[in-house]
């Protein structure tokens, strides 16, 4: 027997996808506790570094680009109910060498989708941005719908709405384990044993652990942030200058505009070395730095390759990098949020919306990219 009162849902995890299920629980009036194993809002897990790219035309699949834009009216929501900017439109810059696919996914998705853009030639783009240094045969595509999220305000935001509503953060309380029946769910913590109807599992790169019992192919990936000196801070703001992916014969980097005195942070998308949340080494390495370094110096010559700031954070990777929005099989009170691939954060809004959503409504069916039945997720 409990003695905690029974609440309508438990939220294990309080980060980026927990604050939007929190946000959305409290909207539609329900109890709900969310444990949280740190502070609310903390660098330690997939969310750190402050920023987050936002953009519609989705090269990794326009079936997404519904949820984008659902998340682009509930982003609004938000900065109206909290009085905070969030989102900043400075508009994106989508950039590939030659011979790279680049951002060619990114223009057939936009003209399908009717997402506002323009394919620019080179010369265009120096003379618009005169800052960006790419040669004649490059392809590029600008959205000025795209940007950036600033994430501590977007968190922060979310659960200040939540727990107006009612919603409980119980921070620093680790889920040491969790359970369901058809009668519903119960977690433990040191504080003892909780019970609900439902239980939302938004556990980030702890979901492996957490859903060990599925048995599912999720892996972490270490990735590594640097933020830039910049001769010029005003050349580099987000007045003049847009968010930026740039396809390379080295990888894939992207970077956002100055926001602070750190400088102009980038980072790489596709390398990163498989970790766990327990052992991961959370200092980046001089080898790391020089070699983003080298490429956004060589892109933004005003870049002068000064690391100011370092951050470790980490992708929570499915085998085809696309997000579990879904129910667990065979247990419909326990939902999962999970395996967001380091390109969640932007949709995170919707997501809470439709995980409730499965949580509450039987005839509510997952996106069939984020159901946790597809081939690649068998076990
Ligand atoms: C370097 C980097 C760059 C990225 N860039 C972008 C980008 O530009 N655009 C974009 O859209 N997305 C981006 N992403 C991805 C996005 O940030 C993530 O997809 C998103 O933050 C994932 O949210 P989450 O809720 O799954 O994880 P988190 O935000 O980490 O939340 C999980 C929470 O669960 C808590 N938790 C875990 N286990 C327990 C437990 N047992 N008990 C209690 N609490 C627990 C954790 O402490 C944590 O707070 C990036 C990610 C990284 C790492």
């Amino acid at each position: 027997m409990s003695a905690h009162p029974h609440v309508d849902a438990i939220v294990l995890g309080g980060g980026t996808m927990g604050s939007a299920t929190a946000w959305e629980l409290g909207k539609r009036g329900r109890s709900a506790i969310v444990f949280e194993q740190f502070h609310h809002v903390h660098d330690l897990g997939a969310h750190s570094g402050d920023t987050r790219v936002f953009r519609h035309a989705y090269w990794e699949s326009p079936d997404y680009v519904p949820l984008v834009r659902r998340a682009d009216e509930l982003w609004m929501d938000l900065e109206a109910e909290s009085g905070q900017r969030i989102l900043e439109r400075c508009g994106i810059l989508e950039m590939s060498a030659h011979g790279l696919d680049g951002p060619q996914a990114s223009i057939e998705c936009a003209v399908a989708w009717d997402i506002p853009h323009e394919v620019l030639a080179p010369a265009e783009v120096r003379a618009r941005w005169p800052m960006v240094n790419i040669p004649d045969d490059w392809t590029v595509m600008y959205s000025p719908v795209a940007g950036f999220l600033r994430t501590v305000p977007a968190l922060r935001a979310m659960m200040a709405g939540a727990t107006a509503n009612g919603v409980t953060l119980r921070a620093h309380e680790p889920v040491r384990d969790w359970g369901a029946t058809d009668q519903g769910v119960w977690v433990d913590t040191a504080e003892g044993r909780f019970t609900a109807d439902r239980l939302y599992i938004t556990a980030g790169p702890w979901v492996a652990t957490t859903l060990a019992r599925l048995g599912m192919p999720l892996h972490v990936l270490r990735k590594t942030l640097f933020w830039l000196g910049v001769d010029d801070a005003a050349a580099f703001d987000s007045a003049r200058f847009p968010v930026w992916a740039a396809q390379t014969a080295a990888g894939g980097f992207y970077g956002f505009p100055v926001i602070d005195e750190f400088g102009l942070k980038c980072a790489d998308h596709q390398g990163g070395h498989p970790t766990t949340p327990g052992t991961i080494e959370r200092t980046a390495t001089a080898e790391e730095a020089a070699y983003i370094v080298d490429e956004v110096t060589r892109l933004f010559p005003g870049v002068n390759g000064r690391v100011q700031r370092a951050a470790v954070c980490m992708y929570a990777m499915t085998p085809d990098a696309h997000f579990i929005v879904d129910r667990m099989p065979g247990q419909p009170n326990v939902i999962i949020g999970g395996g967001f691939s380091g390109h969640g954060f932007k949709f995170a809004p919707a997501v809470g919306e439709a995980l409730v959503e499965l949580g509450e409504n039987p005839a509510a069916r997952p996106m069939p990219i984020l159901a946790i039945d597809r081939a690649v997720l068998a076990v």
